[in-house]
């Protein structure tokens, strides 16, 4: 992090991709695009690209790791070899064996995991493009993947992150931002609980600065979820026209 950040953002609040501070990058997001997995989504978010795949719930292998009581989500993820600018070993780093578990407990308090005894819901995150909070859009897409995969929720997850540049806090941090600023606070967020499933700090920020930041992610998140939930819509209602 940071000593050269003051070239971060212009005189008129203007950053070096063009967004105003409170702007999120542009969003794309597809349901159902893996026909081999039970529920697929793809995610672009500003110039990150990520598959998610989702299977189950389904028996657990190996079947020790089944609990009597509980459905187990098991998360992966996998940054491809040619998704940073220098070559990432295909090896899981550190790094991807923190972001399994990040995403995976990001993701459980949307599960009935007590309804689903002795099951195992397995999701795939594989980024085949980054450019900073790839965990965030990774959250997004993997919660899609698994609603498309039949299994019930509470709600949707939906992630972004916000963060600190040249003493201004901005949502929604692009590569540059992320390595050059001074902070990133990654927030999942269930939008119709009100309920936030994962809150990140890296680096240094005062009380009413994380506030702030955290107001920003949970407002760049709720945009995010009308958008996932047209994903969806869209995935079903096609479905529905060939149907009827
Ligand atoms: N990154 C990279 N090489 C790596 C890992 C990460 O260039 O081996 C970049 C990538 O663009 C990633 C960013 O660093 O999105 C920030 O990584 P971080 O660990 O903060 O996680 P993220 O912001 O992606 O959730």
């Amino acid at each position: 992090m940071n000593e050269k950040s003051d070239k971060l953002i212009d005189k008129k609040g203007i950053r070096g991709d063009g967004r105003k501070a409170d702007e999120l990058r542009s969003v794309k997001l597809q349901v159902g695009v893996l026909p081999n997995a039970d529920g697929s989504a793809y995610i672009e978010h500003g110039k990150n690209k990520i598959l998610a795949a989702a299977f189950g719930p389904r028996e657990m292998h190996p079947k020790h790791l089944a609990q009597a009581d509980r459905m187990v989500l098991r998360c992966r993820y996998h940054m491809a070899p040619f998704s940073v600018q220098e070559r990432k070993s295909p090896a899981p780093s550190r790094r991807e064996v923190e972001l399994s578990k990040v995403i995976k407990e990001s993701l459980e308090p949307a599960l009935f995991l007590e309804l689903y005894p002795r099951t195992g819901v397995d999701v795939f995150v594989e980024v085949l493009q980054a450019d900073g909070g790839t965990r965030c859009a990774s959250i997004t897409a993997a919660a899609l993947a698994i609603a498309d995969a039949g299994v019930p929720m509470k709600d949707l997850v939906v992630a972004c992150a916000a963060g600190k540049v040249d003493d201004t806090v901005v949502v929604d941090l692009y590569d540059a931002e992320d390595k050059l600023g001074s902070a990133d606070v990654p927030v999942a967020f269930m939008p119709n609980l009100n309920a936030i499933t994962l809150l990140q700090m890296d680096g240094i920020l005062s009380p009413d600065e994380f506030e702030q930041a955290v107001n920003m992610a949970m407002e760049g998140c709720k945009k995010i979820y009308v958008m996932q939930k047209e994903a969806l819509k869209t995935k079903y209602m096609v479905v529905k026209e060939i149907e009827e």
